[in-house]
């Protein structure tokens, strides 16, 4: 079949991510110390980064998911932005960390910010495990900046596929 005959180039390995994750949560306990959070990671892309992450947080903390898709099908090129589920709306005078797997243009964390800085929050940061190089928008916290090209792996698909390789990897053109 076509679609298994994908090339896939190792960009980060497991190891290079635990450590990563772990310096993250390192970052973001600081930040937080003594403090509750709200967490409102994006699926589906970050659900096994949110699952590592929160396990290597001391933090207290309440998890709320939102959905907001932006890919369709095999697509590689962002689309139309919708939610899948909407954000949670008790969200006012909370510390609220917005988690997500990659911020490519930036388009899916300005529309959830948009979302719930509507409501008052007490703190609002963004942590995203990949950031690309040139986004419109800075996360608060992220693991590693990349350049070009298609991502999969940890929680990123491609078509549905490949969520579970436990590293990440490009998508060869
Ligand atoms: P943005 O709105 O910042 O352009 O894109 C963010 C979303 O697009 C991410 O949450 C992710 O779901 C998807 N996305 C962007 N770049 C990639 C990529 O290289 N690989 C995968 N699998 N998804 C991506
Ligand atoms: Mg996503």
């Amino acid at each position: 079949m076509a679609q298994r005959s994908q090339t896939l180039r190792t960009l980060l390995s497991a190891d290079q991510i635990s450590a990563r994750v772990g310096e993250l949560a390192d970052q973001v306990a600081d930040v937080y110390a003594g403090q509750e959070i709200a967490l409102v990671p994006i699926l589906l892309g970050s659900v096994i980064f949110v699952a590592d992450l929160i396990r290597r947080l001391p933090l207290d903390m309440a998890i709320h998911m939102c959905g907001l898709s932006s890919y369709r099908g095999r697509a590689t090129r962002p689309g139309e932005l919708s939610w899948t589920l909407p954000p949670p709306d008790d969200l006012a005078g909370r510390h609220v960390l917005v988690v997500d797997d990659i911020l490519d243009t930036g388009a899916t964390l300005e529309r959830v910010v948009r979302a719930i800085g509507g409501q008052q929050p007490a703190s609002l940061r963004s942590c995203v495990l990949l950031a690309r190089r040139g986004a419109r928008v800075e996360p608060d916290f992220f693991g590693f900046r990349i350049g070009d090209g298609f991502v999969v792996g940890y929680g990123l698909d491609y078509g549905d596929r490949f969520r579970n390789l436990p590293y990440i990897a490009v998508i060869e053109p």
